[in-house]
C-alpha cells in the first residue's frame, strides 16, 4: 500500500546560522539555551538538513512513498518580520529545489513570516502558485501571540482562498507559561526544559491553540479553512464530549457543536506516536476520513511506521484512506 507522510522536517544549516544570530539578540538566556538544544540536533543528525539521497534511502527503508516536508523547529518564522520575510523565502526556495528534483517523493508545506501577516499571506500565495507547495506549517504561536488574534487573519483567509491546509505544529510555549507550568524547585532544569516542550508541554500548548481557533469563530468566517494537527490531535479528541457538554452552543452562539466544527475542519496525524490505544481513540472520534499519516522524520526514526498502520484493527478501505487517499485528496497530490 502506498504511504504518504505529512509531518516530516528539514532544517537548513545556512538559515539556522542566521536564525541563531538574530534570536540571540532578542530572547532570554533560558530560551537561548533551548534553541541551542535544537541546534544540537541539526549538528548531530545529517538527515535533518538532507533533501536528497540520505532522506530517500530512509524513506525506502521505512516503506514511505512520499514525504510532505516542512521546516523544523528553530524556524525562521519565529524571527521579527525584518529578517523573517527574507529567510522564509530562502527556506521555501531551498525546499522547492529539492521537490523539483524528486517530484514523486517530496512535497512541501511552506514556512511563513508570521510576524508580518500580510507578508506571510503573500509568501503562502507565492509558495503555492509559483513553487507548487501544498499548504503551510506553523511551529507554535508567534512571540506569545496565538493565531486566533485578528492580526493573523490574512494568513488564514489566503489559505482558504487557495484551498490549502495549515499545519499547527508544536513550538516552545511562551516563556512565562513554561515557567509557571513546568518549572519546580524539585524538578531539575534539564527535565523541566523537556517537560515544557516535546515531553508534554508543547502538545498541550498546540491543543489549546486548536481549541482557541474554533472558539474564535474563524470557521464561520472561512468555511473552507482546513487545519492539520499532529500527535493524534494533541489531546483534543479525548475531550470532545467534555467540551461539547461544558462549552455548548448556547454559550458559543455557534450553529454547530465544538466537536462538529473540529471534525469538519481539522485533520489529525500520529506524528510517529505508534501506540494503539490513542490511535484507536483518535480514529474512532475523528473517523478515518480525517486522519492522515505522519512519521515526524528525522526527529523520530523508526521502521515500524507502516507496520503499525497495517496492524490497526480497522478495514482495508480505512487503512487506504489514512495511508494516502486522504492526503492525496486534501493536498491535491
Ligand atoms: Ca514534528
Amino acid at each position: 500500500m502506498k504511504l504518504i507522510v505529512v509531518e516530516e522536517h528539514y532544517m537548513s544549516k545556512k538559515i539556522n546560522e542566521q536564525y541563531m544570530k538574530e534570536m540571540t539578540k532578542i530572547v532570554s538566556p533560558a530560551v537561548c539555551s533551548r534553541l541551542e538544544g535544537l541546534q544540537g540536533f541539526l549538528e548531530n543528525n545529517k538527515e535533518i538538513s538532507d533533501l536528497g539521497e540520505l532522506r530517500i534511502a530512509a524513506m525506502d527503508k521505512q516503506g514511505v512513498d512520499m514525504q510532505v516536508i516542512s521546516y523544523g523547529n528553530n524556524s525562521p518564522m519565529d524571527l521579527p518580520a525584518e529578517t523573517s520575510v527574507q529567510l522564509c523565502r530562502q527556506a521555501n526556495d531551498e525546499l522547492a529545489a529539492a521537490i523539483k528534483k524528486y517530484p514523486t517523493r517530496f512535497a512541501g508545506f511552506a514556512v511563513l513570516p508570521v510576524g508580518n501577516p500580510q507578508a506571510a499571506a503573500d509568501e503562502l500565495l507565492r509558495a503555492v502558485k509559483q513553487l507548487g507547495f501544498v499548504g503551510a506549517s506553523l511551529n507554535g504561536a508567534y512571540n506569545g501571540r496565538f493565531y486566533d488574534e485578528p492580526e493573523f487573519y490574512p494568513i488564514f483567509e489566503k489559505a482558504a482562498e487557495l484551498n490549502v491546509p495549515i499545519y499547527f505544529h508544536p513550538g516552545f510555549p511562551d516563556e512565562k507559561a513554561a515557567d509557571y507550568y513546568y518549572k519546580g524547585e524539585n524538578i531539575p532544569t534539564a527535565v523541566s526544559a523537556v517537560f515544557s516542550s516535546f515531553g508534554y508541554g508543547w502538545h498541550v500548548d498546540v491543543g489549546v491553540h486548536m481549541i482557541r481557533m474554533i472558539l474564535s469563530g474563524i470557521f464561520d468566517k472561512l468555511p473552507n479553512l482546513k487545519l492539520i494537527t499532529g500527535h493524534w490531535g494533541e489531546l483534543v479528541p479525548y475531550y470532545f464530549d467534555r467540551i461539547d457538554e461544558t462549552i455548548p452552543q448556547s454559550l458559543t452562539g455557534f450553529t454547530r457543536k465544538f466537536s462538529e466544527i473540529y471534525k469538519e475542519h481539522v485533520y489529525i496525524t500520529p506524528s510517529g506516536i505508534a501506540s494503539r490505544g490513542p490511535a484507536i481513540l483518535a480514529i474512532g472520534e475523528m473517523g478515518a476520513d480525517h486522519v492522515l499519516w505522519s512519521h515526524d522524520f528525522p526527529y523520530i526514526k523508526r521502521d515500524d511506521v507502516k507496520d503499525f498502520l497495517m496492524g490497526l484493527p480497522v478495514s482495508e478501505a480505512e487503512k487506504e484512506k489514512m495511508a494516502y487517499k486522504n492526503a492525496e485528496a486534501l493536498l491535491n497530490l
